[in-house]
């Protein structure tokens, strides 16, 4: 699936739609989702044109995914979730019910967070 550069995340790391940062270094963005589905809710971005983890794993470079994959662990240590536990998820594609084609990975905690799949 080619990218849309017009994707309101895309529009996020312009500058162009302002967010609620949580953290940023130089490969990925986290900032909270504007209808959270939990107490904490955050999305965790990389600064690259990825749609989806196929994507992402086959094509960003190594620094790259280890930058990302810190950047996440390092939001979750912000948000203090490391000791009442948390959940992390990324929806791809249809199935997956992703709303905006540019990945990324959901944090969520800050309550007993139940059955890992809606029915
Ligand atoms: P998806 O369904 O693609 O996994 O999740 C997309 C998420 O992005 C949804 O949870 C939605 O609430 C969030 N979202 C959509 N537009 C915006 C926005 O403009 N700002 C923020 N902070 N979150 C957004």
């Amino acid at each position: 699936m080619a990218y849309d550069q017009d994707n309101i995340f895309a529009k996020i790391l312009r500058g162009e739609i302002p967010c609620n940062k949580v953290y940023e270094d130089a490969y990925a963005l986290a900032f909270h989702d504007i209808n959270p589905q939990a107490p904490v809710h955050v999305l965790v971005i990389p600064k690259g044109e990825y749609v989806s983890f196929i994507d992402f794993s086959a094509k960003a470079p190594a620094d790259m995914i280890t930058g990302f994959m810190r950047a996440v662990g390092e939001t979750a240590k912000i948000l203090e979730l490391e000791s009442p536990g948390y959940r992390i998820l990324a929806n791809i594609g249809q199935d997956g019910g992703m709303e905006v084609p540019h990945l990324h990975i959901h944090i969520f905690g800050g309550r007993r967070l139940g059955p890992m799949l809606a029915r």
